[in-house]
């Protein structure tokens, strides 16, 4: 067994333990917690350091295949600028390559990141994601706007999700890729997929564009489908709210990605339809992208549940959840590290359904342990020079 102590240990299960110990087997499950009551005592083994001890962080929005764009993409060119830049790469036949993802996984994994909600297009992170530690969950992402080539999709779809599955043993459930992407027959045939599954995600409010197109077939993400000769006429033309709620369960575990341009009136209407919504904030990746950030102090007030992921290297310069955390804090002071941190572990391990294992430093769980170090103890918050470091 090793014991682990710091300053304070944040659990998520009450308040932070002051010079608390936590003492973990050779699996990396917890099997005791000690609390001092501000009594010291030496156990034999601790290893004590300086700042506080949290569970593992979980990313609930990454694209670890686009790694290789890392600095490839131009900031500060709205969504329809994004994709545009994307999909010229793509067709100038630039793939994701083992090492670019590879290493990216390995960031991550010294970053404190136990658990990611990846989107795939491909297998082509299948094998570097099996030597890893992290717990992944594959979201094999469909999109199409042409009727016709459904049955190829889909298919395409189900056969990447039987190699994940099936035979390497990693959960794989197919998702739509947003609102703007898919045609009516590719949603009807989607939507009964979706009722088995246990997780659905969706790029949601990450533009203006995006209910533009699908209100008005005007904007950005409009010029796109028609410069780029797209039947987009076979698109859903309704709102955003209303796509999402035609064609998706009720009761989904389901994760809206981004919620950058969401307002009340939206947010209001997913609250009252869906009984499971998750809203997964990707800070770094909308300031990449949009220069902007989604109204966290709106989403925080009204009591949802928030999780942070990161996109991928493509629009963010890092995987690193912590500096969600940072950006966070720093872009909305009044808002609580405490409380974001929460974000970035237990409702992120809800929002992926690893809540019996991640998420909370408990008896019998194996969240992982993240130091973060120097930290601000009279304010309770990192500070800006904050690091974070795997423990385990
Ligand atoms: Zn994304």
């Amino acid at each position: 067994m090793r014991r682990f102590s710091a300053n304070y240990i944040f659990t998520n299960t009450g308040n932070p333990i002051r010079n608390g110990v936590v003492g973990v087997n050779d699996n990396g499950e917890i099997i005791e917690i000690i609390d001092h009551k501000d009594g010291v005592k030496e156990y034999a083994h601790t290893e004590f350091r300086n700042g506080i001890i949290v569970p593992g962080f979980v990313n609930a929005h990454c694209h670890t295949e686009l790694s290789h764009l890392k600095g490839k993409v131009e900031p500060n060119t709205g969504l329809a600028g994004f994709v545009n830049q994307i999909r010229n790469h793509r067709l100038a036949g630039e793939r994701g390559n083992e090492e670019s993802i590879s290493n990216a996984i390995e960031q991550m994994a010294k970053l404190g990141t136990v658990a990611v909600a990846d989107i795939c297009n491909t297998s082509d992170s299948f094998s570097a994601k099996q030597k890893s530690g992290i717990k992944f969950i594959n979201l094999i992402e469909v999109l199409g706007l042409e009727s016709e080539k459904v049955d190829s999709i889909l298919e395409r779809a189900e056969a990447i999700s039987e190699v994940s599955a099936n035979q390497l043993g990693m959960p794989a459930y197919i998702t739509p890729h947003s609102i703007y992407s898919l045609s009516v027959k590719l949603w009807e045939r989607l939507a009964v997929i979706l009722k088995n599954n246990p997780i659905v995600s969706v790029h949601f409010a990450e533009s203006r564009d995006e209910a533009n197109f699908a209100n008005e077939r005007t904007g950005g993400i409009f010029d796109n489908y028609v410069r780029w000769g797209l039947s987009f006429s076979d698109a859903p033309n309704a709102s955003p709210v209303e796509i999402l709620k035609r064609y998706l369960p009720k009761d989904s575990r389901l994760l809206l990605v981004h919620n950058t341009f969401m307002d009340e009136h939206q947010l209001n209407e997913i609250k009252d339809y869906f009984s499971n919504a998750y809203f997964v904030l990707c800070p770094s990746s909308n300031l990449y992208i949009e220069q902007t950030l989604p109204n966290v102090p709106m989403l925080s007030a009204s009591e949802v549940k928030i999780a942070l992921g990161t996109d991928s290297l493509a629009s963010s310069p890092t995987l690193s959840i912590f500096s969600q955390i940072q950006l966070i804090l720093n872009h909305f002071p009044k808002i609580e590290f405490a409380q974001v941190l929460q974000w970035a572990t237990l409702y992120g391990a809800e929002a992926l359904g690893l809540e019996h294992s991640f998420g909370t430093i408990e008896k019998g769980k194996a969240p992982g342990l993240n130091l973060i170090s120097p930290f601000n103890f009279s304010e309770m918050k990192p500070y800006p020079n904050s690091k974070v470091m795997a423990l385990l």
